[in-house]
């Protein structure tokens, strides 16, 4: 078996090709470089001519999830190759380019986008995939905690060895005690040979990182203080959603969770994947009230927030800056929040990622509201880590503890993975160059 990590030591973009003894070949992740701020970066791979040449006979794609570092080059595959993902995954990736195709100078790519998502086929948790004319590689998805709904880890069969591939994934999510739950299942503790691992908080920070649990009692605390609360946060994660609408109706004021179609219907279709799957991602506890596009059809609306306040949850767009512009009308100042739920390097200049649209957008929130958690500054900071902390890597690591090796990636290029502090034995398994080891070629294509 060969093992070919392509441009490994970065955040974003990672891709993993494991190839038989028999020549039969897989990817996993095949996605875009990070964006660069509000502009998209230049990625050599974005072109259908590098990766018809990158997947040429490739027996199949397969994602862990839907955040664009690991699926946006998705429509420049060959339509003879198929590809994999979780079905919700898909679905949340199938409804932002609906969204997306009503913009002129989108249209068309968004189009080309839903047309191959059409073919994608899907995951069921547990059940393997054969793959290779000999059926040489076996691969079986297991769902993972993640700031994405609906991610996947994959165990790797191939030439007797095997390979587990966490994707991004994280045990402080709503479903991370999954994750142990799994490997106990599934035998895979002492039972791997090689673990490819996650490594995006490896060098950031060795603080314990906020669970989705208290992020959750976060907002309950500033929902007890303030009468009006606005919350920016990714509409897809379904952690974070789940975290908004449950302080909302577990305050005894019975405020109304506000959204728009588009929120309300991301919010149905979760419900409607994890019914009778346990208590999380029900959002039945009190509706989710649509503040629609025509302004005239909010005039109920309207009343009861004035009345009794709300919790809103916003995007970052024009129509939304419009209809903050209204309600804050009505707002007293002092009983308002902002609450920014998302990723702070976005909205604060000089940082990596910094977004000058996203940064404007939350001005007018930002302007005469008065943070009340401990430590914000401009607004309510509560976010936390959708990725794997410094304590789960090394947990993580050690209890699948792996016969052959141990293989970082997306990762900062600065970060240094022998800081988990693994145990001895396992970190010297560590490897991060070009290796034959257990008859396994490990290489890295750094380009
Ligand atoms: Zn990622
Ligand atoms: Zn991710």
């Amino acid at each position: 078996m060969r093992i070919t990590l392509h441009r490994p030591h970065q955040i974003g973009g990672c891709i993993t090709e494991i190839e038989s003894n028999a020549g039969t070949r897989i990817f996993i992740d095949l996605g875009h470089l990070l964006p660069d701020g509000d502009k998209p970066s230049d990625d050599k791979l974005a072109t259908k001519d590098a990766i018809d040449k990158l997947t040429a006979g490739a027996a199949a794609i397969l994602y862990t999830h839907n955040h664009g570092d690991h699926v946006e080059l998705f429509n420049l595959v060959d339509e003879s190759t198929p590809q994999y993902i979780g079905n919700l995954a898909a679905d949340l990736m199938g409804r932002k380019y609906q969204r997306l195709s009503c913009l002129d100078d989108q249209h068309e790519e968004c189009m080309d986008r839903l047309m191959k998502l059409e073919n994608f086929h899907f995951y069921r948790a547990g059940k393997p995939l054969y793959f290779g004319k000999r059926k040489d590689i076996t691969v079986t998805p297991f769902y993972v905690s993640h700031s994405a709904t609906d991610s996947y880890m994959l165990k790797i069969q191939c030439d007797g060895k095997t390979v587990i591939h966490t994707g991004d994934f994280r045990e402080h999510g709503y479903l991370g005690d999954g994750l142990r739950k799994v490997i106990d299942k599934f035998h895979i503790a002492g039972n791997v040979d090689v673990l490819i691992v996650e490594g995006t908080n490896v060098g950031q920070t060795n603080k314990p990182v906020m669970s989705e649990k208290e992020i959750c009692d976060c907002f309950k605390e500033i929902m007890a203080k303030r009468k009006n609360v606005f919350v920016l946060c990714s509409s897809q994660d379904a952690d974070r959603l789940e975290s908004v609408y449950q302080a909302n109706y577990s305050t005894e004021l019975w405020r109304p969770f506000v959204c728009d179609s588009f929120q309300a219907e991301t919010i149905k279709r979760i419900s409607r994947k994890y019914k009778g799957l346990g208590p999380y991602y029900q959002f039945n506890k009190g509706k989710a009230y649509i503040y629609d596009y025509d302004p005239t059809k909010n005039k109920g609306l309207m009343n009861k927030m004035k009345k009794c306040g709300f919790t809103m949850l916003i995007r970052s767009s024009d129509k939304f800056a419009e209809w903050i512009d209204d309600i804050l009308k009505f707002c007293n100042r002092e009983e308002t929040s902002f609450v920014y739920s998302m990723y702070r390097g976005y909205v604060e200049k000089g940082s990596g990622g910094y977004n000058e649209k996203t940064d404007a957008f939350i001005q007018p929130l930002v302007a005469g509201s008065t943070p009340c958690l401990k430590g914000s500054k401009r607004y309510d900071y509560n976010h936390t880590s959708g990725h794997a902390s410094i304590q789960s890597l090394k947990e993580i690591c050690e209890l699948i503890g792996p016969k052959t090796a141990i293989i970082p990636i997306h990762h900062s290029p600065d970060a240094d993975f022998h800081t988990v502090g693994l145990r001895k034995d396992l970190d010297d398994k560590i490897v991060e160059a070009e290796t034959v080891i257990d008859g396994i070629t490990i290489t890295f294509n750094k380009a």
